[in-house]
């Protein structure tokens, strides 16, 4: 007998360095546990040359890695959220 359940996790992204870092060999050297790599927002693989982004969370879940276009779109977020706080 299974039972299965489907788990969802809430990020709330607290900050976001867009150009944490350059993923390739030095990136696998470093971190081998963590290769290949995929932005944890829409799971595109990294590619040697890609810019890493680093997304901070709220209630001490990691900082994850995202792709530059996930990574902006984030900051640009965070930044109008910012400026604008909901009531
Ligand atoms: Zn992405």
């Amino acid at each position: 007998m299974f039972i299965e359940k489907i788990v969802t996790t809430v990020f709330e992204p607290a900050w976001c360095k867009v150009d944490f870092s350059e993923y390739g060999q030095a990136w696998r050297d470093i971190r081998p546990d963590k290769s290949p790599l995929a932005c944890f927002r829409c799971d595109r693989e990294f590619e040697d040359g890609d810019t890493v982004g680093l997304v901070g969370m709220h209630r001490k879940i990691c900082n994850q890695t995202a792709c530059r276009d996930c990574a902006e779109a984030i900051r640009d977020q965070l930044h109008y959220e910012q400026k604008y706080p909901s009531q």
